[in-house]
């Protein structure tokens, strides 16, 4: 059993509660929470440790949506378009996952251990990120990859997927959950969405798509028309006709009896975000890459007023710089210039916490009695006042203190 105090303890719990001068007692479960004077009276034999002036416990971070297969980037991929960047994506995708070796993954995993993400989502579209995965100090949702709109080599690609999802079966454990993601409509041939949601509804798996990512993204699913039909044009120059496999709405449908997480949804209509919160599922902000692909930001104040839950991801280094989510936290913080500071500053740390783990399904994000002790350390730049903690926190936070994963001290992986 330990014992850590703090300045602030922020619970992440829906009222936002911030308690001051507080201490957790936990060992692999969060035991109790409350005042400093309380925790070490009432656990007299348990030693424990206080973290200095300005310091802060709070729950581990969640990145919900991550491609660890693409670690290797930096400047191959172009960025200002989506389909600019997609036949980068095709140009580089051999080189980028070659130059991902051990030393690459093992970057990725200490980014995100050191800014404190205690739980990830993965989408491995290859299974090479599996054996890292694995071995991960972070708890871990794996989501194995389905994609291919070629009716000719629909079984091929569905016999690999099939394997890949097989071989992570193989490790599954309270910290490793192998699982599956729909790569998206316009990729996605529909017999290999329907095979492939049977399992996960059998299996009650949580599911991962992208979904209304970009601008091209809606109009050729709408009309037919647009960049991607160029693109397929290009592509698949011996196919006469092109048309799209899905529309949005049957796409969306083939998702009822899965808990499913919809991935960037910018275009995404009030109608589709109430069919996805009718689906009981969540939606995955990633701003910078956003930012980056399709130069748009999701609607959160929608997405709030319906009540429909979000959490946050930083996407692969395909379309970002780093999988530092604090980087993450504080571009939301500024391309969502319009609303109120603290209470997005909230917002979005729920989402990084609560949100997140309720999302990947793991028992966590909350420091209350009962959850996994899943907790991390920070320390503020200087003295704060409660109501303001939650900016200051986005603002300044880059790495952190310490972090716990089911009540463990993890160290970066050498
Ligand atoms: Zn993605």
């Amino acid at each position: 059993m330990k014992i850590l105090s703090a300045d602030f303890l922020l619970v992440c719990n829906d009222e936002f509660e911030i308690l001051e001068n507080a201490a957790i007692c936990f060992d692999k479960k969060i035991i109790d929470v409350g005042s400093r004077e309380e925790i070490v009276e009432r656990y007299k034999d348990v030693k424990e440790l206080y973290l200095g002036k300005n310091s802060l416990l709070m729950p581990s971070l969640v990145n919900t949506h991550v491609h660890l297969e693409f670690s290797s980037n930096r400047t191959y991929l172009k960025y200002g378009d989506f389909l600019r960047w997609l036949g980068s994506v095709i140009k580089y995708r051999e080189i980028i996952s070659k130059e991902c070796k051990e030393e690459c993954y093992k970057n990725a995993l200490n980014q995100m251990l050191k800014s404190g993400v205690g739980i990830f989502g993965e989408i491995s579209s290859r299974g090479e990120s599996l054996s890292y995965c694995v071995n991960a100090p972070q708890k871990v949702l794996f989501f194995n990859e389905i994609l291919g709109s070629q009716p000719e080599v629909v079984d091929i690609l569905y016999n690999d997927f099939l394997n890949r999802l097989k071989e992570s079966k193989k490790y599954a454990s309270d910290k490793f959950i192998p699982s599956i993601s729909v790569h998206s409509p316009y990729s996605t041939h529909p017999i290999l969405i329907k095979k492939s949601l049977e399992i996960a509804r059998s299996e009650n798996m949580i599911v991962s798509t992208h979904f209304m990512e970009s601008r091209a993204e809606r109009e050729w699913l709408d009309r037919g028309e647009g960049d991607f039909k160029r693109f397929f044009r290009e592509f698949f120059p011996h196919i006469p006709v092109i048309k799209p496999l899905n529309s949005a709405k049957e796409f969306l449908k083939s998702f009822i009896g899965v808990r499913t997480l919809f991935t960037h949804a910018l275009f995404a209509t009030r109608e589709e975000f109430e069919m996805m919160k009718d689906l009981g599922g969540s939606v995955i902000h990633c701003p910078i890459s956003n930012r980056l692909l399709n130069n748009a930001v999701l609607d959160l104040k929608l997405l709030e007023e319906m009540k429909l839950s979000y959490s946050v991801g930083t996407d692969g280094l395909s379309s970002n710089y780093s999988l530092n989510m604090w980087n993450e936290l504080r571009a939301a913080l500024f391309l969502h210039f319009d609303r109120d500071l603290i209470s997005l500053s909230k917002s979005l740390i729920l989402a990084s916490t609560k949100e997140g783990a309720k999302a990947l399904g793991f028992n966590s994000g909350v420091l209350e009695k009962g959850r996994s002790a899943d907790i991390i350390a920070v320390k503020l730049p200087g003295e704060c006042e409660v109501q303001e903690i939650a900016y200051h926190l986005i603002l300044h936070t880059r790495e952190v203190e310490k972090i716990f994963i089911d009540g463990e001290e993890e160290c970066p992986i050498s």
